[in-house]
């Protein structure tokens, strides 16, 4: 899948900032699709090296699995066209991991190749285990993969 320059966030996201209510709609996706792995993207204000979430808006993986996610290019490019509407910028992903780690797999790890610039939320989520985040950058093609700090904040 190619991204288009359009669709890119126009600054380098260091720190993704997701206020708890942003945190709770994606934790409760992730309950509802376990152990499938939900997915989704946030949008919000890029400021600062702060990628603000203000929302999220949930895709279907239609992979259907606990192991891997993909999406429809279009759901994922009408999200997009919707927020900037609205003026926000399109931050990343999020997917949930049924597993202890929020490392990303091999998969992931191609697909964020092919997706410079954007923040992807990896969610370790099971049952009765307090749910893990992390979340990755790529800024260029053939870089590799950085570690963006997350900050959960009230509201
Ligand atoms: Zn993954």
């Amino acid at each position: 899948m190619q991204v288009s320059a359009s669709v890119q966030p126009y600054e380098r996201v260091y720190e993704l900032v997701l206020p708890e209510s942003v945190l709770g709609e994606i934790l409760r996706h992730i309950k509802e699709e376990y152990p499938v792995e939900a997915c989704g993207i946030m949008v919000g204000v890029v400021e600062g090296g702060r990628g603000l979430v203000k929302r999220v808006r949930r895709m279907r993986n239609a992979l259907a699995s606990p192991h891997a996610f993909w999406f429809d290019v279009r759901e994922w490019m009408q999200g997009i066209l919707d927020a900037q509407r609205e003026g926000l910028s399109y931050i990343g992903l999020y997917h949930s991991h049924a597993r202890e780690q929020p490392l990303p797999s091999l998969s992931d790890q191609h697909r964020m190749l092919e997706c410079p610039g954007e923040v992807w939320l990896i969610v370790a989520s099971r049952p009765s285990c307090e749910p893990r985040l992390a979340a990755y950058r790529v800024d260029d093609f053939g870089s590799a993969v950085a570690r963006v700090r997350v900050s959960v904040v009230p509201q």
